[in-house]
């Protein structure tokens, strides 16, 4: 269990996140949701020390065992251990050096064991192939839903804690978009990774998460199940997103 407390942001004396509070369960699926500029990404961004120039940053975090200022959190220990999907999975990725290569290279940054097998293996669960001429492949030569697979298969690479998929799925097509989710939950479901799903489509979200959390305005203004809130919205930034969900998919039954 990871616990914030009282997040709060400023970024050039501009007021960002203001108290945000949540905590994150060993192995659950969590979505945040939230309007566009809200600081769904911020608060990601202040949890992995990724805040731009000028941030002023305040909270708490406890982890389990000890509490810590989140300025002196650190997200890349091996009880913590988040990594984050990037938006455009070609941001992740290097060009210039071959798929097999960078999972290895990644399995070193973190000391874990860099046999070619473990490598094929995760390949292979993510339904991309794994043989040789695969792992002698660049991202160029691949589709964006392949890119994508690629793309988890690093952060699966460092045998992550928490994998934070922010916005993942904005470039792919609907079909895509669902298929990518399965993928996380299978990721879910083998490895027991907590997953964290940032989105400001709430249908999106709750196709995959248990327990979501509304942003708005740089607060956390409601927190349940799913379920419960795309039926019963109660904040009035809850109620905007999921109205506009509905009409978008007719109802979202
Ligand atoms: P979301 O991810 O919910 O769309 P963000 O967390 O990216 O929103 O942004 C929250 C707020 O922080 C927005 O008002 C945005 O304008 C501001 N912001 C984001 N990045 C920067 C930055 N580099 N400098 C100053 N303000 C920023
Ligand atoms: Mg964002």
């Amino acid at each position: 269990m990871i616990e914030v407390k009282n997040l709060s942001l400023e970024i050039q004396k501009a007021p960002i996140l203001r108290g945000v509070n949540f905590t994150i369960e060993d192995h659950e699926i969590l979505g945040i949701v939230g309007p566009s500029g809200s600081g769904k990404s911020m608060t990601i961004k202040s949890l992995m020390g990724l805040l731009p120039e000028g941030s002023q940053v305040s909270g708490q975090v406890y982890d389990g065992k000890k509490e810590v200022d989140i300025g002196n959190f650190k997200p890349f220990e091996s009880d913590t251990r988040f990594c984050i999907l990037p938006q455009d999975s070609m941001n992740g990725l290097n060009p210039y050096e071959k798929l097999g290569k960078q999972m290895i290279k990644c399995r070193k940054m973190y000391g874990l064991s860099q046999d070619k097998a473990s490598v094929q293996e995760l390949f292979l669960e993510l339904g991309l192939p794994g043989d040789e001429e695969f792992l002698n492949r660049y991202p160029s030569s691949l589709s964006g839903g392949m890119r994508q697979r690629v793309a988890i298969a690093l952060c699966l690479a460092m045998e992550p804690k928490v994998l934070i998929a922010d916005e993942p799925t904005t470039s792919l097509d609907p079909i895509n978009q669902l298929k990518f989710l399965d993928h996380l939950r299978d990721v879910h479901k083998n490895h027991g990774t907590t997953l964290i799903v940032i989105s400001h489509n709430i249908a999106l979200v709750s196709y995959i998460a248990n327990r979501i959390l509304v942003l708005s305005q740089g607060q956390v203004v409601e927190e349940g199940d799913s379920r419960a809130i795309l039926d019963h919205p109660q904040a009035p930034a809850s109620k905007e997103i999921v109205y506009g969900a509905r009409e978008l998919y007719g109802g979202l039954e």
